[in-house]
């Protein structure tokens, strides 16, 4: 039924054609979604990218939140665990090892988007770990990645990694690739969960090399919910109707991923 069901859903556009041949993954490729760690990006000394009215720690706290109490109320066997719970600050290496320590089977970054050119930009972007085909794309990583300049140590803790140079981002594209396959899977079905549950504009699933998926040994995405500098879509991500939305699109995609590979990918 299901696969029938996605061969007649148009494809979503994406940067990234190739997917992970599936008998070339490794058996570490989770089979079962018992854990998932939710991670609100920035907080504390690192508001995020904020829009006229809020910031993106805040919103983004809670999007994370919501989803969170949802998988809860829904699915009483998943173990949800949080980054952060609260507006504090979070190392981009801690975001991931907490991941790991919980041997977690999903990793979700929950993000707002800014357009430093254009006030007219608006959308939501899924992105997975890889090779930026776009300089936006890059753009995107860059300042998401920027934050680990407000961390004490991080030239030992990301071994050197300039946040600003575009070739150190290229580097990065080689990690994650064992669960690239899976994490594009889901990041597919959140994009197009947004467009069917949430009524947003699409912008697809990319990739790009982002610090706080770096590490993580199991399926991982960066959602970017929508622009805050985007007057509109700023006050939808505002709002309790526009929250409830968005975190109620990103728990389908979810509950279908989970479903899916539970049932044998
Ligand atoms: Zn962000």
């Amino acid at each position: 039924m299901l696969s029938a069901w996605v061969s007649v859903v148009p494809q979503l556009p994406q940067d990234t054609v190739r997917r992970a041949d599936s008998e070339a993954e490794p058996e570490s490729i989770p089979n079962k979604l018992r854990t998932v760690v939710i991670d609100a990006g920035h907080g504390g000394k690192d508001p995020g990218c904020v829009g006229r009215r809020t910031r993106e720690s805040r919103v983004v706290l809670k999007l994370a939140l919501q989803l969170g109490r949802k998988i809860k109320r829904e699915m009483p066997n998943v173990r949800v665990i949080y980054t952060r719970s609260t507006d504090h600050f979070v190392e981009l290496a801690e975001r991931s090892a907490i991941a790991n320590r919980n041997r977690a089977d999903l990793f979700i970054s929950i993000h707002c988007n800014a357009s430093p050119s254009s006030s007219r930009v608006y959308g939501t972007e899924t992105y997975t770990m890889g090779l930026h085909k776009t300089q936006g794309n890059l753009d995107v990583a860059k300042r998401e990645n920027n934050v680990i300049l407000q961390e004490s140590n991080y030239q030992q803790t990301y071994k050197g990694f300039n946040p600003n140079s575009p070739l150190a981002h290229i580097m990065l594209a080689n990690y994650q690739h064992a669960f690239m396959g899976s994490s594009i899977n889901f990041a597919e079905k959140v994009e197009r969960s947004f467009r069917r549950h949430a009524d947003r504009k699409s912008n697809g699933v990319k990739q790009a090399g982002f610090l706080v998926l770096w590490r993580t040994t199991m399926p991982s995405v960066l959602i970017e919910t929508g622009y805050l500098t985007n007057p509109t879509e700023e006050l939808y991500l505002m709002s309790e109707d526009g929250q409830e939305q968005i975190a109620g699109a990103i728990f389908k995609a979810f509950a279908q991923y989970k479903e899916e590979i539970e049932a044998g990918g």
